[in-house]
């Protein structure tokens, strides 16, 4: 274990369970934000958010090679430990537990594919928009958090609706695995101009187009109150909202918030899922509650 001024780094897990049993055994709740690192006030927002809920704060911060498509995208996401530390602290994180890949994939990665090592995969609510765009995303998101919770133990976990169809994957694995851990989930946190915050943003040589995709989810809510019920009009209106600013829409959905079906006709409540390249080939997903006018009969 490396005691920095704060938090607490562990590297091990032997280490990170001894750490939070002793936690555990004076009577702390254990709050766990789950995290890829590259800390932004997302990240910060979800920590403060879960402070509420907890008498132990922790975070890991693990970029986990199974839940990526894109081998580039795996290389060039940003890892930058020592500034993390630093922000997870002054967001009252009191330990961090940062493994290598070795630490939490112990047969190797090559034992990971599919019939070799034990794996936890993820249910149906992962088959379409992300889970479709890119295969095998969703299992190693339920698998590390999986593992994570089996190292972790925490009493709850925050997650940001920032990626609105992980929380429900997630919301699902817990369910269906009984496991006893409560969720909290934390609105999107957004920059200047509109565009979520994401790791990812610090690819992009300039945010500016990017945030047409904040733009163009509005404009939809905006459609939606006025009247608009057709999915497919409010769909093909932002996706050309996206080509006019030069990115390249990979997905515009209009789903029920509960169960991620697709809709064809909004009536009351909603969600608008995009995905979309922007410069430098940076995929950005972001989201917005979107609400139909109910028509009084
Ligand atoms: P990541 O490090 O990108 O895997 O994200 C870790 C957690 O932070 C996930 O639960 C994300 O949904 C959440 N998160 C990332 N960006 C934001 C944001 N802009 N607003 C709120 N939560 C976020």
């Amino acid at each position: 274990m490396t005691l920095t001024t704060d938090p607490v780094v562990c590297r091990r897990k032997e280490e990170v369970r001894r750490y939070l049993g002793e936690r555990r055994r004076q009577g702390q709740r254990i709050g766990v934000v789950p995290t890829m690192g590259a800390l932004h006030e997302g990240h910060v927002a979800l920590a403060r958010a879960l402070r509420q809920h907890c008498d132990f704060l922790a975070m890991w911060i693990f970029v986990n090679p199974t839940q990526f498509n894109d081998p580039v995208d795996y290389e060039r996401y940003p890892r930058t430990l020592q500034r993390d530390c630093k922000v997870a602290g002054e967001a009252g994180v009191e330990l961090i537990f940062a493994p290598e890949v070795e630490e939490i994939y112990p047969a190797g990665l090559d034992a990971y594919r599919p019939g070799l090592s034990v794996r936890v995969r993820a249910g149906d609510r992962s088959l379409r928009y992300e889970g479709e765009h890119r295969p095998g995303h969703f299992d190693g998101v339920i698998h590390v958090c999986t593992v994570m919770f089996n190292i972790l133990q925490p009493d709850v976990v925050a997650f940001g609706e920032k990626d609105f169809q992980q929380v429900s994957v997630i919301r699902q694995l817990l369910v269906d695995l009984s496991l006893p851990i409560e969720l909290i989930t934390v609105p999107i946190v957004r920059g200047e101009g509109g565009l979520a915050l994401s790791s990812r943003n610090k690819l992009l040589h300039d945010e500016g187009p990017a945030t047409a995709i904040w733009h163009s989810l509005q404009h939809a809510c905006a459609r939606a109150e006025g009247g608009e019920t057709s999915v497919q009009t409010l769909a093909t209106e932002v996706s050309q909202r996206l080509l006019a600013a030069g990115l390249r829409p990979e997905y515009v959905a209009i789903v029920d918030p509960d169960t991620l079906q697709p809709l064809e006709r909004l009536a009351g409540e909603a969600r608008l899922l995009v995905a979309a390249f922007a410069d430098n080939n940076v995929r950005l997903i972001d989201n917005i509650a979107i609400r139909g006018r109910v028509i009084e009969a």
